[in-house]
């Protein structure tokens, strides 16, 4: 059902995730504000001052960054919705996680939320979680009697040092909600995506998720791949969540983006391989997990997440999605391969 027009902030509007948000709001007719940390960064932003020029008067970019007090004040001016996805994303360890990853997430929730504050026109926000804010390890989901997880879990266990990303997510998203329930003017929402995959509208080659498709297909797992569940979702669908997130009215609470749980081998046996010529580059087979344990390290895993992770199956509950938000899940088998002809086009993997 088409929804009155509004205006939208979107924050981190040039990453991976939210250019396809900035994308569907503008074809759908809404006006949108979007930060970037350098408006002058053009690599980063010509995607969209493309897509400003295409829906002229309808996308307004403003310069902030998460770590300062009162950088989002200009842009959430006049927006009815806030849609925070800015959070810096990578899974290998940071130098210093806190003022890499923990505080960005946190401190730049607080920040945004506080610029909502001081508006007068604010109904909704729409913050970007993550399923690593459901749990820690696989193991402990097993462990807990459980292979699903749903809406219901939280990461009690979380720990900066162990999994900093994780507990970078965890944290931001409960301060959201205990800022949500000090007041009554807009309600919150939070979409809790799994691994996305699928094209970037962009050329970027730093996004995470891009990283790691392109690792993939250049045959970082060629000899094998540890036995581990992905929750798999597009990136579009992500994009949609949100957007119905923002403008839905009985939008509420929590809802995990996820398509289908599947282990790197199913990812792999998905890839088109000859249309790809990718032959040698894809695993035809799981490494033992005893190996993957002494062999983790070099390929940037840490042993307690092999032990931990590597042969505990999982899964996603999506239906309240599916059923509030009316996201349909594209098959997994299009999202990696959509994705991987978008990285030979770009000229970001060997054709
Ligand atoms: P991305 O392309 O790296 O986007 C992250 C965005 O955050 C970028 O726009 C980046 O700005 C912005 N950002 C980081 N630090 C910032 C700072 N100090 N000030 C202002 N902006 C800052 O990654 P993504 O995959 O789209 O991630 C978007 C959101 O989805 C994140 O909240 C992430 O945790 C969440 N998520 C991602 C996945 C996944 O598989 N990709 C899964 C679950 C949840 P610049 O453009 O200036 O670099």
């Amino acid at each position: 059902m088409p929804q009155a027009q509004q205006r939208i902030l979107v924050s981190g509007a040039a990453g991976y995730l939210a250019s396809w948000i900035v994308e569907e709001l503008l074809r759908d007719g809404h006006t949108v504000h979007g930060t970037v940390r350098r408006l002058q960064e053009h690599p980063k932003t010509q995607h969209l001052l493309d897509l400003a020029d295409q829906y002229p008067e309808r996308l307004r970019l403003f310069e902030a960054d998460l770590l300062k007090e009162g950088s989002f004040d200009g842009a959430v001016e006049g927006c009815s919705a806030v849609i925070h996805t800015a959070s810096p994303y990578f899974l290998s360890r940071p130098d210093d996680r806190e003022r890499q990853l923990i505080g960005p997430a946190l401190r730049g929730t607080q920040n945004v939320l506080a610029s909502v504050k001081r508006s007068a026109t604010v109904r909704r926000v729409v913050l970007t979680s993550s399923i690593a804010a459901l749990y820690n390890d696989a193991r402990d989901v097993s462990r807990m009697g459980q292979q699903t997880l749903h809406e219901g879990n939280t990461n009690p266990n979380t720990h900066s040092g162990r999994n900093p990303y994780a507990y970078s997510k965890t944290v931001a998203e409960q301060a959201a909600w205990e800022q949500c329930r000090q007041q009554q003017r807009w309600d919150l929402v939070s979409i809790l995506p799994g691994a996305m995959f699928g094209p970037s509208r962009s050329k970027r080659p730093d996004s995470t998720s891009v990283t790691m498709m392109s690792q993939f297909v250049n045959g970082l797992y060629r000899r094998g791949v540890p036995r581990l569940w992905l929750g798999l979702v597009d990136v579009r669908d992500v994009a949609s969540a949100h957007v119905r997130a923002a403008t839905l009215p009985q939008a509420h609470h929590r809802y995990i983006a996820v398509a289908k749980s599947l282990r790197l081998l199913e990812i792999a046996q998905l890839m088109r391989v000859r249309d790809f010529g990718l032959e040698d580059k894809l695993p035809r087979s799981e490494v033992p997990k005893m190996l993957m344990w002494l062999l983790g390290p070099a390929v940037g895993m840490q042993r307690h997440y092999v032990a931990r992770n590597v042969g505990h199956p999982l899964s996603f509950d999506n239906r309240r999605s599916q059923t509030e938000l009316g996201v349909r899940y594209r098959p997994p088998a299009e999202t990696v391969n959509d994705h991987i002809r978008q990285l030979v086009a770009d000229g970001l993997v060997p054709a």
